[in-house]
């Protein structure tokens, strides 16, 4: 007889290390399987920093997930004894009609959350550091910042393994097929296991094991960066220059964090349309990738382009409309998809791992996720929704 558990989670990253420790947590028998080790830097959660923040840009109906997440996240900081969120403030730049600058002040007044309205000068005024253009404004929020991902995944980890949950890492899952009753799973050492629901959080791997969204749900490389200011390294501390994202027409955004514990400063493009296949991802980062990501920080954040310290690769996982796709696999009913988190999940990820347990042990849940259904991807091209999503 094969062993029998509950929920089988398919990957141990960010969604599915939160997955694993809330349905322990409530009692469920659960077996969680990652291919690499705890907290990788092979996939899409690593890198010393993620951003997070509430005046969503990205649309209003993100913001209820994003305050329970806030409240999750604390509730993990006192779980695991340790710091993994820093408050620092965030500031949205941009042309007074960009996305960035007009979504984050919708959000931002369709749920009522601290903000403030600035324009250049008194960026100029309040961050030193930073060079908006004349006519470029702000939107100001007090509550974001950023969290530190490999904390993070490993604090979910451990209250995983401490709630009863197994947790196997090295080990590939190399296929799945839905029984009569449940789901069957197969790891690279010829092991079957049986789970109740399968719950499927393999990052950008999403393709391999749910076939019928390979097409739309694509892995992009992107570069993170460190540099040492070459002056006024006082105005890049933490509490004088807030995280950042700033949007220009031509160029993909732009975003950042102040100098953490010394680090350096952290700066990143959002989307380069660099699309991977992800087991053949290119890791070294070239020096032309370095000096264009100097060049764009000239006309923003001028004394932060000294010394280059490290620049470290990461995937994204698009879906077509950038929205994530989280649910019920539209055509096998105990299967559980999280995925297409289009850059911008990690700050979900606690409460993501909440709602996963809900659809997984209750088959429903109380959050609002009727704008990531899986379904939605199924039957489309990448470029048929795309097309959509920008008509809307
Ligand atoms: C450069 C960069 C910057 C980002 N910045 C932000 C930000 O500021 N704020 C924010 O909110 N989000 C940000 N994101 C996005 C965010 O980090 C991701 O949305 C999130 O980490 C995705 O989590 P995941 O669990 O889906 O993927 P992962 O954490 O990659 O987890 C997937 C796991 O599945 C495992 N797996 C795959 N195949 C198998 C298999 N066959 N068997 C077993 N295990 C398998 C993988 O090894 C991996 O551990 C950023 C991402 C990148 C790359």
């Amino acid at each position: 007889m094969n062993e029998r558990y509950d929920v089988v989670v398919l990957g141990l990253g960010a969604m599915g290390s939160a997955t694993a420790a809330h349905v322990a947590a409530r009692g469920g028998r659960v077996l969680g399987m990652e291919r690499f080790g705890p907290a990788h830097a092979l996939g899409s959660s690593h890198g010393k920093t993620r951003v997070i923040r509430q005046a969503y840009y990205e649309a209003p109906a993100y913001v209820p997930l994003l305050l329970r997440a806030y409240e999750l996240w604390d509730d993990l900081e006192r779980r695991s004894g340790e710091q993994l969120l820093l408050r620092t403030g965030g500031l949205m730049v941009g042309a007074p009609d960009s996305e960035v600058v007009l979504g984050s002040a919708r959000s931002a007044r369709e749920h009522d959350l601290a903000h403030e309205l600035l324009d250049a000068t008194d960026i100029r005024r309040r961050f030193p550091a930073l060079r908006p253009r004349d006519g470029e404004c702000g939107v100001y929020e007090p509550n974001a910042g950023a969290l530190y991902p490999e904390r993070c995944v490993l604090a979910h980890l451990q209250w995983a393994a401490a709630a009863g949950a197994e947790l196997r890492f090295g080990m590939p899952v190399v296929s799945w097929a839905a029984t009569a009753d449940g789901v069957q799973i197969e790891t690279k050492d010829g092991t079957v296991c049986e789970a109740q629901t399968l719950v499927v959080c393999a990052g950008a791997w999403l393709g391999r094991f749910c076939t019928s969204f390979a097409a739309s749900v694509r892995a992009e490389r992107n570069v993170m960066h460190w540099f040492r200011p070459r002056a006024n390294a006082e105005s890049f501390a933490v509490g004088r220059l807030p995280i950042y994202l700033i949007e220009r027409a031509g160029e993909p955004v732009l975003y950042g964090f102040p100098d953490i514990s010394g680090d350096g400063v952290k700066v990143a493009p959002h989307y380069t349309g660099d699309y991977t296949d992800p087991d053949e991802l290119r890791r070294d980062v070239a020096p032309d990738e370095v000096a264009a990501m100097r060049e764009r920080m000239m006309g923003w954040i001028p004394d932060a382009a000294g010394e280059h310290i490290a620049s470290v690769v990461c995937m994204y996982t698009n879906s077509p409309d950038l929205h994530f796709v989280i649910g019920r696999h539209p055509e096998h009913a105990n299967v559980v998809v999280a995925g297409g988190f289009s850059g911008h999940g990690f700050k979900f990820s606690s409460v993501i791992g909440e709602i996963l347990a809900d659809l997984a042990m209750l088959q429903e849940t109380r959050h609002p996720i009727d704008l990531f259904a899986p379904a939605r991807l199924i039957g489309q091209s990448a470029t048929e929704l795309a097309a959509e999503a920008t008509r809307k």
